[in-house]
């Protein structure tokens, strides 16, 4: 392997590990040599990634969190810390897809009624989402920063979304959310570039997931959404742990407050 692209020595903490594209991240990181902590809510589903890191013949802890929340967002880290040693490594991974039209159809009958029993974005539905996509962000870039800003280095990844720039209706919490993550990238990136901390953030295009899982069934919208792409084509989780261990490694030193696209030229079609 090139050094360059090499994480040996390295550790990472990866939110949202348990599976999808959290779990690829973590896995290719681990083969690019990283030691790796990987949290989620459910310890379980933790346990098995972990236990897939520690076969590739590196270190590996199990956390359980809810990101949302700031005090155990604290405390994983400094288990993270604590167990591997440091964290050189942060990504903001860990996400939920909810939806929905902010309002009703006006000509449904159910219009009327209260929010939370119709089919459209509720109080806690908008928070939720916000919380968890972009205010956990801030809450891990938070809790890692100190570390790595006295260490003059860091890589933190936030995992965005091409949403962050397309707009899709009944997305608005989602897509929000991802779009608040582009800027937070912008912004730390340029707060903590005179300590020598990259902050840049991968926006995945359509990849099949938990999440997207509904809508992979589907074969109209597949074929739809696949003969859209430029490329013609979808790829698999791996390629986004490829991207990631180039913002994690040395390669990418000179990259700071940028979002790259992983999308078959999604967004090239629009920008
Ligand atoms: P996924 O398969 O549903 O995985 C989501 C991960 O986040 C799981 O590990 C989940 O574990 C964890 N998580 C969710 N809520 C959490 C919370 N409150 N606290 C801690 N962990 C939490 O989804 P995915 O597709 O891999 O998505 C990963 C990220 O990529 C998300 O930020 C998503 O928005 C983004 N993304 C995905 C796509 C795509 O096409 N799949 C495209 C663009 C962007 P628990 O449920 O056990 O907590």
């Amino acid at each position: 392997m090139l050094t360059e692209f090499s994480l040996e020595g390295k550790t990472a903490l990866v939110t949202g590990g348990s599976r999808g594209i959290g779990r690829a991240i973590a896995l290719v990181m681990a083969e690019a040599g990283a030691d790796v902590a990987v949290a989620a809510r459910t310890l379980s589903r933790v346990e098995e990634t972990a236990h897939e890191i520690e076969r590739l013949g590196r270190r590996s802890v199990a956390l359980q969190v809810d990101v949302s929340d700031s005090q155990q967002v604290d405390r994983m880290v400094k288990h993270a810390t604590q167990a591997l040693g440091r964290v050189d490594i942060l990504v903001n991974n860990a996400g939920i897809g909810k939806g929905g039209p902010v309002v009703g159809d006006p000509d449904s009958s159910e219009t009327d009624a209260p929010p939370e029993t119709q089919d459209v974005m509720s109080d806690g539905t908008w928070h939720e989402v916000l919380e968890t996509n972009l205010s956990s962000a801030f809450y891990c870039c938070r809790a890692v920063a100190p570390q790595m800003l006295e260490r003059r280095r860091g890589k933190v990844i936030n995992v965005s979304s091409t949403t962050a720039i397309l707009a899709y209706a009944d997305g608005a919490a989602y897509q929000v959310s991802k779009a608040g993550m582009k800027m937070l990238t912008k912004v730390l990136a340029n707060e903590w570039a005179k300590y020598n901390v990259n902050v840049n953030a991968i926006g995945p295009g359509w990849f099949l997931t938990d999440m997207t899982q509904t809508g992979f069934d589907d074969p109209d919208w597949y074929e739809q959404t696949v003969s859209s792409l430029p490329l013609g084509r979808l790829t698999d989780l791996r390629d986004l742990g490829l991207l990631a261990v180039y913002l994690a490694s040395p390669a990418s030193d000179w990259m700071t407050g940028q979002i790259l696209f992983l999308d078959g030229g999604e967004t090239a079609l629009y920008n």
